[in-house]
């Protein structure tokens, strides 16, 4: 590495480090049945649910932007539909490299239709900024498109109502990374139940996709817990090389 590049990396980790409240000596040291599918569903997003099942990935498939955000907008297959302010689609750059999934939309989130506004959200973004990525260059999406109330752990009907729609995201997209925050969003794509302390750390594959997959911990969590931040930087250091590795 260049003197100039190196420069420029230590000034990112310094910006990462005190954005993120972390002492610079650190690193050093380095057949679920639709509740309720209700015929504007089907008329918004062209879905059949006739059959009365779940739709599953094909409902969604050859879906365009429009009509899939539409169709979550209408979406009533699951008993969050009735608690929620708005749905939580996702945002960010529709081609982006970096897929970011966390696991449900919060308070914040819930008012304003957009992922990770919130305290989290806030430290989401110091975390992309410290790698050199502004929000506006990535993709944000949720496991869920709508909050749980109280903000429980989402319930696996929910998961499973809502998994077409993420899929979907994830086929148009073609992310080269995909970056799961917290133990929910790490567990679900990668199906399985190991902790997540365990599955940060290395690169997985989602699922059949090819695409690299990355577990760290959640921001909220991180917010809670500061002294993890410092696995977290490692987890993102390895998703940047990850993807430089592709280009
Ligand atoms: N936590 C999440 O997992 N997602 C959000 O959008 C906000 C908080």
């Amino acid at each position: 590495m260049g003197a100039a590049s190196s420069l420029e990396t230590r000034k990112r980790q310094l910006q990462y480090l005190q954005a993120m409240g972390i002492q610079a000596w650190d690193l050093r040291n380095s057949a679920v049945k639709p509740l309720g599918v209700e015929q504007d569903v089907a008329e918004v997003a062209g879905m059949d649910f006739s059959s009365g099942e779940l739709p599953g990935q094909s409902a969604v498939s050859g879906f365009d932007w429009e009509t899939l955000q539409a169709g979550v907008e209408a979406c009533t297959l699951c008993g969050l539909h009735a608690s929620r302010t708005r749905t939580v689609f996702g945002v960010g750059k529709r081609n982006a490299d970096w897929l970011l999934i966390g696991e449900a939309p919060g308070r914040d989130e819930d008012q304003q239709g957009e992922p990770f506004v919130g305290r989290a959200g806030q430290l989401l973004n110091a975390m992309l900024q410290a790698i050199g990525l502004h929000r506006e260059q990535v993709y944000i999406a949720n496991i869920l498109k709508c909050r749980p109330p109280d903000n429980r752990d989402p319930g696996p009907e929910e998961i499973v109502c809502c998994e077409p729609y993420l899929m979907r995201q994830i086929e148009l997209i073609q992310p080269r990374v995909i970056v799961a925050l917290g133990r929910i969003a790490a567990q679900n794509l990668l199906n399985t139940e190991t902790p997540i302390g365990k599955l940060r750390g290395r690169v997985h594959q989602f699922r059949d996709t090819g695409i690299p997959l990355i577990a760290t911990y959640h921001p909220a969590y991180l917010l809670r817990s500061p002294l993890e931040k410092r696995k977290t930087w490692q987890d993102l250091q390895l998703a940047v090389e990850t993807v430089q590795e592709q280009v």
